[in-house]
């Protein structure tokens, strides 16, 4: 494959802080890309050799950037699927491939791949909208709590509901859906595995993942999860059993719940870079990023083990300021022992956006831990 240095183009859908992130990689390996985002101050702009403005979600546009690519990825789940399955026909190499996102873009899809599969899941049932819902529970066929989730993609918790009286059902939106069972899990673990199209497979440890009380968004990831090595073990192998299912290629970030009882569940893969992988930048032989762009071009997988441990922190808009974005105090946690922080480039903060996060390494994970603490405790993202 001779794409260093070379005429071919890798083609990224998506221009967020992933795409940007990914870009780091071919930056370094001198890789031509193009990137398409709707919104023309998208982070990634800057580090691709052409951006282009436009919907990822039209059809024209997506088939239109696909056939100037040799090779073509996503950073972002919501896009045209139709328009890859027809790039996909024309030769053009698309990973993760299009069934792999038809599945994921509808949850209740997603849902049934794993029942199909066996892979060990909450169970759940689904309803064509509300009404249907509402009609479960009066039948008693229904109980609190249970977690409502809009079976059409929500992002970082928007279409994720935990319900516990009629009063939380009158809030939802309307249309298609699924009730999930609520599990009071122990801890949220997840595990990238890594497929190149030859079928090589590489597994990241195992990350822990702590989440925000109220957003329903990851607040701290930690790498080595503080599980013992059985579990670790175990999460590992469902991971790679999920990942055999969907004969990806390219990195697919599979989430887990860990059950008191120590079972683990799959709650959903994201087939693209994870916030849950960021810590790899800094703690990893092999950055998720680089990883990816080795299994797009059908390169040999990297080593994935930790060098150290880590811990990242999400930077996310604090809540009560909307406007252009202010690090407040990011000068004063560079003093701190392995503190390296990332900045988007987002110019608008908005209550709980992802703005950019930092990670802490450090030999003992318990005190990068607390260091991440002192983070969260001392950088404020307001509008200014
Ligand atoms: P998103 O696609 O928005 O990330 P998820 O399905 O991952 O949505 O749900 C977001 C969060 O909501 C999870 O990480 C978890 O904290 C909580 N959650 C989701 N499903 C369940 C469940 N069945 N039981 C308990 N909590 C859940």
């Amino acid at each position: 494959m001779e794409f260093f240095s070379s005429n071919k183009i890798l083609g990224i859908l998506g221009g967020g802080q992933l795409g940007k992130m990914l870009l780091y990689t071919t930056r370094q390996w001198d890789v031509t890309t193009h990137v398409l985002d709707p919104n023309p101050s998208a982070p990634a702009r800057l580090a691709c050799n052409l951006f282009v403005k436009g919907d990822l979600m039209d059809f024209d546009t997506v088939y239109a950037f696909g056939k100037q690519v040799d090779v073509l990825t996503i950073e972002i789940e919501n896009v045209n699927v139709e328009a890859l399955k027809k790039l996909e026909q024309e030769g053009v190499q698309i990973y993760p491939q299009p069934h792999v996102l038809e599945t994921i873009q509808n949850k209740c899809r997603q849902k049934k791949f794993y029942e199909h599969h066996q892979i060990p899941t909450a169970s759940f049932s689904e309803f064509e909208n509300l009404e249907q819902l509402n009609e479960a529970v009066a039948k008693g066929q229904l109980s609190f709590p249970f977690v409502w989730k809009s079976a059409a993609m929500g992002y970082d918790g928007y279409g994720v509901s935990i319900v516990r009286s009629n009063a939380d059902i009158a809030a939802l939106q309307a249309g298609p859906c699924m009730a999930e069972e609520f599990v009071p899990f122990d801890k949220e673990l997840a595990v990238i595995v890594c497929r190149n199209p030859s079928g090589e497979i590489a597994t990241y440890p195992v990350v822990e993942m702590e989440f925000h009380p109220t957003a329903n968004q990851v607040e701290y990831v930690l790498c080595p999860a503080r599980i013992d090595s059985i579990l670790a073990t175990k999460a590992r192998k469902i991971a790679m059993q999920v990942s055999a299912a969907y004969g990806h290629v390219g990195l697919l970030a599979v989430e887990l719940f860990l059950t008191q009882d120590g079972e683990i569940l799959v709650n959903e893969v994201a087939p693209r870079p994870h916030n849950s992988g960021h810590y790899t930048l800094e703690a990893s032989y092999t950055s998720q990023f680089e990883q990816h762009l080795r299994a797009l071009l059908n390169l040999p997988m990297g080593q994935t083990d930790s060098m150290v441990s880590a811990v990242m922190v999400n930077l996310v808009g604090k809540t009560g300021h909307q406007g252009n974005v202010f690090y407040k105090n990011i000068d004063q946690i560079l003093t701190l022992e392995g503190v390296s922080p990332h900045i988007y480039g987002k110019k608008e903060t908005r209550p709980f956006r992802k703005m950019g996060h930092v990670t802490i390494v450090h030999p003992k994970i318990e005190t990068a831990r607390s260091i991440a603490e002192q983070v969260k405790e001392t950088v404020e993202v307001i509008s200014k």
